[in-house]
């Protein structure tokens, strides 16, 4: 009797760090389970296929393609549209893909600040002729081509139709694991679905919450937190509120605040504005109880307290947010 046929997967790094990568090996054992289940036909970190291969691939020829990075050149860009035509569903794996992440942070500077920086700015550099990455130069042996970079970083559903979302940076093994198992059982939920429980990091955090009012704000290395209690509630920012679960709030059993890797809670529009709603109205003058309202003189010094807002609200979700990114004035 013939046995089931096996999946074909592929997997892509955009622009990321590579812990999305570590993260599908950490799934150990279970990796059997994928080699039982598909066979791996493009993982250009693992693998050495070429780009040609795809593009000679049938359309829609690769079940499913789990693409971390988000999109930050043409590359990247041409990669997502011709794994999208290739796939019959496409996964955005991981927090680059899904929200933009770390590297969306880039947002807040244009392509040419981005050069100056890196190739010019920066002391440790010799660069006397100021030479910055060009698409196309021309060398001896003729046309030299490298991916063209842009000016703003997208998540991949603003480059190309995703399925599903698995969020996380990089994403839980049990979120990778009960996705695999949706694939092997054809169980996967409606397509646009975020792989994760519809719930907030607030929601599997062990640590007990009072409702107080905070006074003052700590960084992480300026206070030892309580073991028991809430962090945002001992002054310690932390983004549970906002922040999707699925994660078994890893972070805040090491005393770590939740950075909002997850992305944004179910049901809140946005992050960054959800976790500065949530701040609002809990941070205040724990030394005045029953105060009510501030002067402005008094709201500007608790918010200067907040150190790099937009990287403490919108570290994983810039791109994805109302935001986007920081108006390019030509
Ligand atoms: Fe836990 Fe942070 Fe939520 Fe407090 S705000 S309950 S520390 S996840």
């Amino acid at each position: 009797m013939m046995g089931k046929p096996k999946l074909k997967i592929a997997f892509y790094w955009a622009a990321s760090c590579g812990g999305c990568e570590i993260a599908v090996l950490d799934i150990n054992e279970k990796i059997l389970d994928v080699v039982q289940l598909a066979d791996i036909v493009f993982w250009p970190v693992a693998m050495d296929t070429k780009y040609k291969d795809v593009e000679a691939l049938p359309d829609k020829h690769i079940d499913i393609t789990f693409f971390n990075g988000s999109i930050r050149n043409s590359e990247q860009e041409h990669m997502a549209k011709l794994l999208r035509q290739k796939s019959k569903t496409l996964v955005a794996f991981g927090s680059c893909a899904h929200e933009g992440s770390v590297p969306g942070l880039a947002n807040l500077s244009t392509k040419q600040e981005v050069f100056d920086k890196v190739f010019l700015d920066d002391k440790s550099n010799v660069n006397p002729q100021a030479t910055t990455p060009k698409a196309e130069s021309q060398v001896k042996e003729g046309a030299l081509k490298i991916p063209e970079f842009y000016d703003t970083v997208k998540t991949l559903a603003q480059t190309v139709d995703v399925d599903y979302y698995l969020p996380g940076c990089p994403p839980p093994t049990k979120l990778i694991v009960a996705a695999i198992d949706a694939i092997a059982s054809n169980s996967l939920p409606p397509k646009g679905s975020v792989l994760a429980p519809p719930k907030p990091v607030c929601d599997e955090c062990p640590r007990k919450r009072d409702n107080k009012k905070i006074g003052k704000l700590y960084r992480v290395y300026e206070k030892e937190p309580e073991p028991e209690k809430c962090l945002l509630e001992q002054g310690i920012l932390c983004m549970g509120i906002a922040t999707r679960s699925g994660c078994g709030a890893q972070c805040l059993k090491v005393d770590m605040p939740c950075t909002g890797c997850g992305g944004k809670a179910p049901n809140v529009p946005e992050q960054g504005a959800a976790m500065i709603t949530a701040l609002a109205s809990i941070l205040g003058y724990d030394t005045e109880p029953g105060k009510e309202t501030y002067t402005q003189k008094e709201i500007e010094e608790i918010i200067s307290q907040i150190k790099d807002p937009t990287g403490t609200f919108y570290m994983y979700s810039l791109p994805a947010s109302i935001l986007k990114r920081k108006v390019i004035k030509k």
